[in-house]
C-alpha cells in the first residue's frame, strides 16, 4: 500500500477520535477551515461575501456548510454541492438520567437512530458532548468529552442465559442502563467530602437531575462551577481509539464511520481542490454541507430536510436567480455503502458486490432510496475518472431492504441533480464497524475532482441536464 494513503488514513483516525459527537465533528471541521482560511459567517447577521471568497457556517453547531465563491461567479450560476452527515446511532443520556438500583448508580440513556445496541454491551464507555454555561451574562458552549471508560453496559452471564448465543435481543429501556458507580463507594467518597460541598440531593436545576460523580467529571474537565452550567447534551462513546487494522492495515478498526469518512472527505475535499485548481478562473460556488440528524430521517432545524440549505443557497443569488442556479447545480451525496460481508454473502445481488478495498461505491435504487440515475451516476465516473478512483456499482436484492441517505431528500427538497456515492464498510452502525484504509484517498480523491472539475464536465452532459 502506498504510504500516502496509510498517511492520509491516519489523518482522519485522528479526526475520528477526538469526534465523539456531531458537536465536535463541527469544531473540527471549523478548526480545518479556519487553518486553511476560509472565514465563519453567522447566519444571523448580514453577509458580504466577495468572489474568490472562503467561508462557513454552522447552524446548532451540529451541522455546518463551507462554500469557495469562484473568482468568475455571478448570480444564477450554479452550485457543485457534495452533502454528509455528522451524526452516528449513540445512546444519549436522559433528560434526568440519575438511576439508582441495587447497590449500583445508573445513568439512563435514549436509543438515539438505529444502532445495533448488542454491540454497546462490555464496552469501556465514557460520555462527551455539548455544556451550555453562563458566564458574563451570556450563555456559552463547552465541548466534553472524558477521555477515561467511566460507564458501563454489562453483559449477562452465560449462566443466566443459555440460550446467548441463540438469541439475544436486550430490551431497550430495561437492559442498555450503564452503571457508573456503586452506592458504597459513592457514599464513602461523600463521607469524605464535606456534605455541604457536594450535596447530590441539594443540586439545584439542571446538574440536580444528574449523578455528582458524572457532573464533578464534567465540572473538572471544564473548570466551571456547577452554578455556571444551565445545560447539558451528553452521548455515550466507546474510549477504544479506532486504529489501522488486518495484517496489511488494510481495514479501519472504529466507531462512527457512518458516517464521519463523509463528513471528513467532503470537507477535506472541498480544501484540496482549493489547493489544486485555480478559483480566480472558476464560475460557480463549489459547496460542502454537513448535517446532523440523518440517522432519525434528517427532519430537524439543521437537518438536510430543513430550509437551511436553500436559505444558504438564496442568499448567494439575487432574487431572480435561484431557480436558474438549481437547475445549474449538481450534488454528491456521500453516505457509507455495505461492502460484501465473507460470512453473509448471499444477502448482496451478485452483481453487486462492492469490494472493501475495489474503489468508491456508486448506490443506485429505482424506487429512489438512493437519488442516482444514469445521467448523475456518469457524472460521477467521469470525476472518478479523472481522479483515478475505481467505481463500484451497487444496488440491493428485490427481497432485501434499502437504506437511504440525504440524496433523495435534498434533491427532492430542491430540485437538485443528484448522486448517492459512499465508501464501503462492514458492520454499519455497530459501536465498532470495519472500513476501508484506502477509501479516505479514494473518497477525498473523488470529490476533490468533482469540485475541481464540475464545471468542465458540465458542458459535457448540457443536453441531458
Ligand atoms: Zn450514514
Amino acid at each position: 500500500m502506498d504510504s500516502s494513503i496509510k498517511e492520509n488514513a491516519s489523518k482522519f483516525l485522528n479526526f475520528l477520535n477526538n469526534n465523539p459527537t456531531p458537536y465536535h465533528v463541527v469544531e473540527s471541521a471549523r478548526q480545518m477551515l479556519s487553518q486553511a482560511g476560509f472565514q465563519e459567517l453567522r447566519i444571523a447577521e448580514q453577509w458580504s461575501v466577495r468572489n474568490g471568497g472562503k467561508y462557513f457556517l454552522t447552524k446548532n453547531e451540529s451541522t455546518l456548510m463551507a462554500f469557495v465563491v469562484g473568482g468568475k461567479y455571478q448570480s444564477g450560476n450554479g452550485f457543485a454541492v457534495v452533502g454528509a452527515h455528522t451524526d452516528s446511532p449513540a445512546l444519549k443520556v436522559k433528560l434526568v438520567s440519575k438511576k439508582s438500583k441495587v447497590g449500583y448508580l445508573q445513568v439512563g440513556v435514549e436509543c438515539y437512530g438505529g444502532g445495533i445496541w448488542h454491540t454497546w454491551f462490555d464496552r469501556d464507555l465514557t460520555v462527551a458532548g455539548r455544556v451550555l454555561l453562563k458566564q458574563n451574562d451570556k450563555v456559552v458552549q463547552k465541548l466534553v468529552h472524558i477521555k477515561r471508560p467511566i460507564l458501563r453496559i454489562p453483559n449477562l452471564a452465560i449462566h443466566l442465559n443459555r440460550e446467548t448465543n441463540e438469541k439475544f435481543s436486550p430490551n431497550k429501556e430495561n437492559h442498555l442502563v450503564p452503571i457508573l458507580a456503586t452506592v458504597v463507594q459513592e457514599q464513602l467518597l461523600r463521607d469524605k467530602k464535606d456534605a455541604k460541598v457536594n450535596p447530590n440531593e441539594e443540586s439545584m436545576g439542571q446538574v440536580g437531575k444528574h449523578h455528582s460523580l458524572l457532573i464533578d467529571l464534567i465540572k473538572n474537565e471544564l473548570n466551571c462551577s456547577e452554578e455556571e452550567i444551565v445545560d447539558l447534551e451528553l452521548v455515550l462513546a466507546d474510549t477504544q481509539p479506532a486504529v489501522l487494522g488486518g495484517a496489511l492495515e488494510e481495514f479501519i478498526f472504529g466507531g462512527r464511520l457512518d458516517n464521519q469518512v463523509g463528513a471528513y472527505c467532503t470537507i477535506k475535499g472541498l480544501m484540496d481542490s482549493v489547493d489544486m485548481s485555480d478559483i480566480e478562473n472558476e464560475s460557480i460556488v463549489r459547496m460542502a454541507c454537513i448535517y446532523d440528524h440523518e440517522e432519525i430521517g434528517s427532519e430537524s432545524a439543521q437537518g438536510a430536510a430543513s430550509s437551511f440549505t436553500e436559505h444558504v443557497m438564496r442568499r448567494l443569488n439575487d432574487s431572480q436567480s435561484f431557480e436558474l442556479a438549481v437547475a445549474r447545480s449538481f450534488m454528491i451525496s456521500a453516505d457509507q455503502a455495505h461492502a460484501i460481508h465473507p460470512n453473509y454473502s448471499e444477502l448482496h445481488e451478485e452483481n453487486h458486490r462492492p469490494s472493501i478495498n475495489g474503489g468508491i461505491v456508486l448506490k443506485y435504487n429505482g424506487n429512489q432510496r438512493y437519488a442516482t440515475n444514469s445521467v448523475s451516476a456518469s457524472i460521477l465516473r467521469e470525476s472518478a475518472r479523472m481522479a483515478n478512483v475505481k467505481v463500484q456499482d451497487f444496488m440491493v436484492k428485490n427481497d432485501c431492504p434499502c437504506g437511504s441517505t440525504i440524496g433523495p431528500i435534498l434533491a427532492a427538497k430542491l430540485g437538485l441533480t443528484t448522486v448517492d456515492i459512499g465508501a464501503p464498510q462492514l458492520s454499519m452502525h455497530s459501536i465498532r464497524e470495519c472500513g476501508s484504509t484506502a477509501s479516505i484517498t479514494q473518497m477525498t480523491n473523488v470529490l476533490s475532482s468533482f469540485f475541481s472539475n464540475f464545471t468542465k464536465i458540465r458542458k459535457v452532459f448540457s443536453n441531458v441536464l
